[in-house]
């Protein structure tokens, strides 16, 4: 018998859990704070600390991505830069990072909190995660958190281990979870797999705005603020 009672409730999605780097706050403020706390970390070594840390903001933005450090040291002369490079990434990794969460991402958190469990699923060195989670008083604000760095080597994204055990966390089916990210290249295959709804929202300072998806890992759905998330969480879109 059909109930005459309308339950509109049942009519959305009971979790959606989130990406951080880009989903929740920009990647670029992560990179840009680390860069000036290993500049004044190693002035001895980089000279003045605005301008290395300049120097290591441009270097970020050109072909020398994955070598900063190590580019930066050939330039100052330092003529055996490995001795240095592991102390530098971790200090940019464990550095209590200035960071702030986008707005439309804060307000989403707030709106989203009253309907739905809220949960995070990051990729990415613990130390770093942990910090940045820390900073944007995520753990207040999230029913679930599941780094993968944390489950052991192996279970990186795409490996489907994560959303598994966060939808058990958060006591819901697969089919009434999305997941909120912005890498198409690796954020999508296993919700996809799993029968999660995948949102993509795609930020124009993004680090992956023009990442493409493999065949399984296209998003369900694209926007470009969190701000039109709400319509995209009824179980019927
Ligand atoms: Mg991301």
């Amino acid at each position: 018998m059909t109930s005459p009672v309308s339950h509109p409730e049942s009519d959305f999605l009971q979790a959606v859990v989130f990406d951080l780097d880009d989903t929740l706050y920009p990647e670029r403020e992560f990179t840009r704070s680390g860069f000036r706390a290993v500049s004044e970390a190693f002035a001895d070594v980089l000279g003045n600390a605005p301008a290395a840390c300049a120097r290591m903001n441009a270097l970020f933005d050109s072909p020398h991505r994955s070598r900063v450090f190590n580019e930066l040291l050939r330039e100052r002369g330092v003529t055996d830069p490995a001795r240095l490079v592991p102390a530098m990434i971790e200090c940019y990794r464990s550095h209590v990072p200035s960071i702030a969460l986008y707005p439309d991402a804060d307000h989403a958190l707030t709106r989203l909190k009253e309907r739905f469990s809220l949960g995070l699923v990051s990729d990415g060195p613990r130390s770093a995660q942990r910090g940045k989670i820390a900073a944007l008083g995520l753990q207040d604000r999230l029913d679930a958190i599941i780094l993968t760095g944390e489950l052991g080597d192996g279970f990186g994204k795409p490996h489907p281990r994560a959303f598994e055990e966060i939808a058990r966390r958060l006591g819901v089916e697969p089919h009434r979870c999305a997941y909120v990210a912005d890498n198409p290249a690796k954020d999508f295959v296993a919700p996809n797999r799993l029968g999660w709804r995948s949102i993509r929202v795609r930020r124009s300072d993004g680090v992956y705005a023009n990442a493409a998806a493999p065949p399984d890992g296209e998003p369900s759905v694209t926007i470009v603020t969190l701000d039109d998330l709400d319509p995209l969480l009824r179980r019927t879109t």
